[in-house]
């Protein structure tokens, strides 16, 4: 696990782990690591250390699984784990023997610990490493003695911005920031100027330690002093103070990680290292114990790993590969998708009615990489290559073999119906024909394939190139060979996909609309617009209810509703539809039009609309914001619990990471289905039935939920599924 030489008189241990396939900090590594060490420590003949590692990455960080293990029942564990770290970690500062991180590789988390542990930091620069301390993004904070260290060694105002964001910087940025001293560019050098250092250097210390003139032990000195200025300067008053107010603006309280990690500095640079690290390890406890790193670590770290690599595939499908795209409409989505799928190396055809038509979805795609050059990413040779890959196109005999086509015309029946009917004739012999209609129920319109079982919905979500989810809809007659096919394309774009059965809005918008609904029915109360936006954000939400609805634009909530009553999905009394009606009679058509429930003056700022009091006047009793935030969200979770019981979504995790990636709700709770965990099964159904006695059956309780919280089950994967 760990490989351990002798290079001239230097201990050169490789990490080199067997069980995993990246090296990382587990119930097994660990022990293998301080063994290693000591043997090091305890060998006269070895005068130095150089930690590195055999495989492509460095340390990937702590095993998730085993935090995740001890999140909800084992806080002495979960102290152990931080405490054991920080003893070895120390343990290298203090050995009286240099030792030098050779890394070759990504080092994040943990494994950046272990480097700042270390008395001299080189990395080998190569284009995929990162390096970093992610671990806020995960609802944790680095519990190996980052907190202490970073700061020490960088100072404030640099180091908190990285411990706050949990950046991950590339090998040349980490050298600017001083995170490592020296960069190299093979491993051969690596080694070369791991050795060198410690010849140079046969007892070093570090900028925190001393050696006491009594004992020639190494201690950590007393009076702190990172670069910068002491915590208590009128520097660390000024950061504290900015830094507290971007957490609380951005957390508004929801996830404890970041002013943990705040405290962590704090407190522990007004005492020597040793002490610092018990306080961090304190706070490590608190943060790796609370619902939010639950929820963060089960849904956007291990949830999403298992979505990317095909968890919905199905199986007996042997691997395919789309060699030839084709495009129908080249407008806003039709472009993204073409040049996410460029990006991938894919050819794509991009027919619209006319060439120039097309050719605007191929200038869109060359304007992204011309950003993206601008700040810094990518090349132009490659940017050309990739555009290159584009060719727009009014023939439909440039659809000819096409592996999939992709249909993004306007969000018509009968258009669709045609486009699908012309060009499908095109495809390769076992070629798929899928649609990214927002709205329209597969099904009806895989009536007018030739192919049923070969067709299917992939709904891209706008900016496409931002955007990292797809949810794929299977309709009824889809085959699994066609969702293979979907899947394998998804896959390669670099998407992340979620599947769900066909059903009117699918699962993101049928979900998402709840809570602009629920916006527009607070606002028909009388609630005050202003408090209904701060209640959806201190729930979490990105962004409030109406900003939200004047973002997809009112007159479509109005267009759709207005298709609903016809379809008679929707009754005459709706009251999204009556309040996106009302908007639109008045002109105010959404943010397009620079007028909706805001004002939007030139200067990009915008102002809530004062013409709403007067549609929608004010009550004098204003309800309390936890109820709203509450109205919000369980409005939300009970339509996806139905999503679920009535088989749209097939598994907790597409629900979970479908609400997250599409719309944003909250990560802190796991995602929409993880929600009724997260608050507890006996206090959701008690809060769901209160708010449906008082405002209506929309919030009542399944009776199968009802059921699973007299039983007491608590975990809604298990029991739902069963
Ligand atoms: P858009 O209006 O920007 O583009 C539609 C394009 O289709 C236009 O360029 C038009 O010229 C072209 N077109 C029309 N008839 C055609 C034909 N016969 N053959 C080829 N091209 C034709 O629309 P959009 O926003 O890109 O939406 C396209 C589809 O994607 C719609 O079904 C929409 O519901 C769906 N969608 C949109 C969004 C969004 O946020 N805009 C998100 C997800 C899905």
């Amino acid at each position: 696990m760990i490989d351990y030489s002798n290079v001239h008189s230097v201990a050169l241990l490789g990490w080199n782990m067997t069980s995993t396939p990246m090296n990382v900090l587990n119930d097994d590594s660990i022990p293998a690591f301080e063994a290693a060490l000591q043997r090091a420590y305890s060998d006269p003949t070895v005068k130095g250390i150089v930690i590195t590692s055999a495989k492509n990455e460095f340390i990937a960080g702590a095993d998730l699984k085993m935090i995740l293990r001890n999140n909800d029942k084992n806080p002495a564990e979960m102290l152990k784990v931080s405490a054991e770290l920080n003893r070895i970690f120390r343990g290298i500062e203090t050995c009286g023997k240099p030792v030098v991180a050779a890394i070759n590789g990504t080092a994040l988390g943990g494994g950046y610990e272990a480097c700042l542990g270390c008395h001299h930091r080189i990395a080998l620069d190569s284009p995929k490493a990162v390096i970093g301390l992610p671990e806020v993004t995960l609802g944790l904070l680095p519990g190996g003695g980052g907190t202490q260290r970073l700061p020490r060694l960088l100072g404030l105002e640099t180091a908190l911005p990285l411990l706050l964001e949990g950046r991950r910087v590339s090998p040349k940025e980490a050298l600017a920031l001083g995170m490592i001293d020296e960069l190299v560019t093979s491993r051969e050098e690596l080694l070369e100027k791991a050795l060198a250092w410690i010849e140079a250097n046969p007892s070093p210390l570090q900028p925190w330690d001393e050696r006491d003139p009594k004992t020639g032990q190494i201690v950590g000195k007393e009076n702190v002093r990172p670069p910068g200025g002491a915590v208590q300067s009128p520097t660390g008053a000024r950061v504290f103070g900015a830094g507290t107010a971007m957490v609380m603006e951005k957390t508004r309280g929801n996830y404890p990680a970041p002013i943990a990690i705040l405290s962590c500095v704090y407190e522990g640079l007004q005492v020597n290292i040793d002490r610092g690290l018990v306080i961090e390890g304190r706070y490590f406890v608190q943060v790796a114990t609370s619902k939010a790193a639950k929820g963060l670590i089960q849904t956007m770290f291990l949830g999403l790993n298992e979505a990317n690599k095909g968890v919905s595939r199905p199986k007996h499908i042997p691997p395919t590969d789309v060699k030839k795209l084709g495009i129908l409409g080249a407008g806003m989505m039709g472009a993204g998708i073409a040049y996410v799928a460029a990006g991938a190396g894919i050819p794509v055809v991009l027919k619209d009615v006319s060439v120039e038509a097309a050719g605007k979805g191929k200038d869109y795609a060359r304007a992204v990489l011309e950003k993206a050059i601008e700040r810094g990413k990518g090349t132009p040779e490659k940017a050309e290559a990739t555009v290159r890959l584009i060719t727009p196109s009014a023939e439909l005999a440039d659809l000819q073999d096409c592996d999939l086509i992709i249909e993004a015309v306007f969000e018509n029946r009968a258009l669709k119906a045609q486009v699908t009917r012309e060009a499908e004739p095109k495809l390769a012999e076992n070629g798929i024909f899928a649609s990214n209609t927002s709205t329209l129920p597969i099904s009806g319109l895989a009536m007018a394939s030739a192919r049923p079982d070969h067709f299917i919905g992939l709904h891209f979500f706008s900016p496409v190139d931002k955007m990292q989810l797809v949810e794929v809809i299977r309709g009824r007659q889809t085959s699994d060979y066609a969702l293979a096919v979907a899947l394998d394309f998804v896959k390669k774009i670099r998407k992340t996909p979620i599947v769900v059965n066909d059903s009117r809005g699918f699962f993101t918008s049928r979900v998402f609309t709840t809570y602009t609904a629920e916006g527009m029915e607070l606002l028909t109360e009388g609630v005050n617009p202003v408090l209904i936006e701060n209640a959806g954000k201190n729930a979490g939400m990105p962004v409030g209810p109406l900003a939200v609805s004047d973002e997809v634009s009112l007159e479509l909530i109005y267009k759709i509703a207005d298709q609903s009553l016809q379809d008679g999905a929707l009754t005459e009394g709706d009251t999204a539809y009556q309040v996106a009606k009302k908007l639109v009679e008045r002109g105010r058509l959404g943010k397009k039009a620079k007028a909706g429930f805001y004002d939007y003056p030139a200067n990009e700022s915008k102002y809530l609309w004062p013409g709403l009091h007067d549609l929608f006047p004010p009550t004098d009793r204003q309800p309390s914001l936890e109820e709203l935030k509450n109205r919000l969200l369980y409005r939300q979770v009970m339509e996806t619990v139905r999503c679920f019981e009535e088989g749209v979504i097939r598994s907790q995790l597409d629900a979970d990471l479908g609400s997250i990636l599409a719309w944003g709700f909250p990560t802190y709770t796991g995602g929409a289905l993880s929600f009724v965990d997260y608050v507890g099964i006996t206090n959701f159904v008690r809060e769901a039935d209160r708010l449906a006695d008082a405002y209506g059956e929309r919030f009542r309780p399944t009776q199968r939920l009802r059921a699973m919280a007299e039983r007491g089950e608590n975990h809604f994967k298990h029991s739902l599924h069963s």
